[in-house]
């Protein structure tokens, strides 16, 4: 990939090749050309820059760490290491597209925040950037995973934000973004719809890349300095794939590093059992972009599961389809089953207990491990695992 990767894609109209774009209402596209042209101007302003810098450093805790995982390697083979976004503010990597997002919205004078959750992750993430700016903040969230993320919901009520609960359809992620999009049509002009991932209509996938990028920018640094080299496999999970974009972007030009995207194989690979978009879906549009998504026979989004909140989307980023087709990433799956079992080893081998999402990287890694065991393998850790802990325990029980 040439240096000029980031000046090409996505082009002006926000496609990666086929990819991406917006396919949305006349009067959703004149906001969505506001936060661009907007996004553009900002993003180059030393004021904006420094500000933003000044917040990962002091407000987030950024850096965050790489570790190696002695006693993994020891065990599965190859040296495993970990990107520790679970140590970011709020644990978990979305908090660096969220200050982002937010301080680009206090810029434009924007009164609030509308977002989708899914986990609770982001709306947690969205919630801490709104009380750090002083703007209003409206979280909508199915009520299946309201009652599976409770503390995630108590936190967003705690940090002020108002939580939308939405019950139709499968009551999951997909039909909170739905919601969310609703309400933000309403009020385009003092609200701004902060997307959770690298997903949505241009320029969502790419600002929040963007943000994103210090994932990469810093692991990069942090493995050399560690090792003296790249490391041979880079690993990340995939729910809509920002914590992905974040770690890869840093690593796609170098031939040498193999990456690894990981979506949900979830119980089975029959229809409503799994959202392994990429190994079993084709290329559609669903909000207001074209990526690969899972389908019924109508062409509407399919149902999909994951133990992992954050995972269970019927779509994936553009930029991501993109690199499927071209072969830059290799696109996988994990199940439920050995999620869980990665979720356990990591807490009673290293002492982290990983959120559900990032545990379906950890458990590619270990498969990875024993078929390499000579190579290096670099982890994106994407959160911690507090929120997932009475899910685990009273679905799974506690291991022997
Ligand atoms: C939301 C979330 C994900 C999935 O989102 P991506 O955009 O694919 O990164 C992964 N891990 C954690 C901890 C999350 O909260």
């Amino acid at each position: 990939m040439s240096n000029n990767y980031f000046k090409n894609f996505p082009d002006k109209d926000g496609f990666f090749n086929e990819y991406g774009g917006a396919f949305i209402p006349p009067h959703l596209e004149t906001e969505m050309n506001k936060i661009n042209d907007a996004y553009f101007s900002i993003s180059k302003s030393h004021k904006f820059i420094s500000e933003l810098r000044n917040i990962r450093k002091h407000f987030q805790g950024r850096p965050t760490p790489v570790f190696h995982c002695n006693r993994l390697s020891d065990k599965y083979g190859g040296q495993i290491y970990l990107k520790r976004e679970d140590l970011n503010h709020t644990g978990a990597h979305k908090l660096n597209h969220c200050m982002g997002e937010a301080l680009l919205a206090k810029y434009m004078g924007k009164k609030k925040l509308i977002a989708e959750t899914g986990a609770g992750q982001h709306g947690v993430a969205l919630a801490t950037a709104a009380a750090y700016f002083g703007l209003e903040c409206e979280i909508h969230m199915g009520e299946v995973d309201i009652v599976k993320e409770h503390p995630n919901v108590q936190r967003m009520k705690i940090l002020g934000a108002t939580v939308i609960p939405v019950s139709h359809g499968l009551k999951t992620l997909k039909e909170a973004v739905d919601s969310a999009f609703e309400a933000y049509l309403k009020d385009p002009e003092t609200t701004i719809y902060c997307i959770g991932s690298v997903v949505g209509p241009h320029p969502f996938p790419m600002m929040v890349r963007d943000f994103q990028r210090v994932v990469g920018i810093e692991a990069k640094e942090q493995f050399f300095e560690m090792t003296g080299e790249l490391p041979d496999n880079v690993i990340a999970c995939v729910g809509g794939g920002s914590n992905a974009m974040g770690i890869f972007s840093a690593f796609l030009e170098y031939e040498e590093c193999n990456l690894f995207g990981i979506e949900p194989a979830g119980k089975s690979f029959k229809t409503g059992e799994h959202a392994a978009t990429m190994a079993l879906g084709k290329p559609g549009v669903i909000h207001g972009f074209k990526c690969y998504t899972l389908q019924d026979e109508e062409g509407n989004p399919a149902p999909v599961h994951s133990i992992a909140s954050g995972l269970d989307y019927p779509g994936v980023g553009p930029e991501h389809s993109m690199l499927k087709d071209l072969k830059k990433v290799t696109y996988d799956s994990i199940t439920d089953k050995e999620c869980i079992d990665a979720f356990y080893e990591l807490s009673r081998l290293e002492g982290i207990i990983p959120a559900l999402e990032s545990a379906h990287a950890i458990a590619y890694a270990f498969k990875l491990a024993k078929k390499n065991p000579k190579q290096s393998i670099l982890v994106n850790l994407s959160g911690r695992g507090d929120k997932d802990l009475d899910y685990v325990v009273d679905t799974f029980g506690l291991p022997e």
